[in-house]
């Protein structure tokens, strides 16, 4: 193995062209907030991607990508949201099970019942936790956003561990299937909090940063591209320009 974690063989190929975006929005609806996008914005979306070829992965895919099981696609991309918000579960998780596309849902397990959600949040409402069985069933993985989305970097050790297991285990339990993938509120992480999420057992975590993945991409540390309601129906070109300029197939994305 090398410093970097990877195998030399894997260095030198799959991995070698990885460029993989993974996009994250908050809400899908009435435009009430910048964190909500329409849904006929959200539907033109998912098609342009199917128009532009590209393959919609999972995180789970990710993870078989950046082991080398699976070869990186050449035009990949992933769809995440965070929170676990009602229009998720009434305009997202259908517009998604229509076509056959994988998203990643990252579930803040309070917010579900409905407890302690801040003023700041209350733009929209959140699914509960009798919806889970169908949205997994509609294609979506779930994941974990904490149980009360702090900045975990302003907590002590074990608060911040309590926040990232127990959330773990809490969905877990109520949908009886592992849960590998978590999203640092705001973002905000420290080595420390990457090592206790690596502790609690996640495969994967995303943070923000609008950049893209590369093929050096720690999978604790996954970067992500923001989509939100002032982008429009182009909302995905926008988040996606410039990455994958100059590739062969299809047309540019300029
Ligand atoms: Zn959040």
């Amino acid at each position: 193995m090398r410093e970097s974690g990877y195998p030399r063989a894997v260095m030198r190929g799959r991995l070698r062209r990885i460029r993989l975006p993974i996009l994250y929005y908050h809400e899908i609806g009435a435009p009430r907030s910048k964190h909500v996008v329409d849904p006929d914005d959200f539907e033109a979306q998912l098609d342009w991607l199917a128009s532009a070829g590209f393959d919609v992965l999972s995180m789970d895919d990710v993870v078989a990508v950046y082991s080398g099981v699976r070869p990186a696609p050449v035009r990949g991309v992933v769809l995440t949201f965070d929170d676990g918000r009602a229009g998720v579960r009434d305009f997202a998780a259908p517009a998604l099970a229509r076509r056959h596309l994988p998203a990643t849902l990252y579930l803040v397990t309070q917010w579900l019942g409905g407890v302690a959600i801040p003023e700041s949040e209350r733009y929209s409402g959140f699914a509960s936790w009798s919806d889970l069985p169908a949205l997994r069933d509609a294609g979506l993985t779930l994941g974990s956003h904490t149980l009360s989305h702090p900045n975990l970097k302003r907590m002590a050790g074990a608060g911040a561990e309590r926040e990232i297991r127990d959330s773990r285990v809490r969905i877990e339990q109520e949908i009886g299937c592992s849960v590998d993938h978590f999203s640092y509120p705001y973002g905000r992480r420290t080595r420390a909090i990457e090592r206790l999420v690596r502790a609690a057992g996640y495969r994967t975590a995303v943070v923000t940063g609008q950049r893209c993945n590369a093929r050096f991409a720690s999978l604790h540390r996954l970067f992500r591209l923001r989509v939100d309601g002032r982008d429009g129906a182009e909302g995905v070109q926008r988040a996606l320009a410039g990455i994958f300029r100059g590739e062969g197939t299809g047309r540019g994305l300029g």
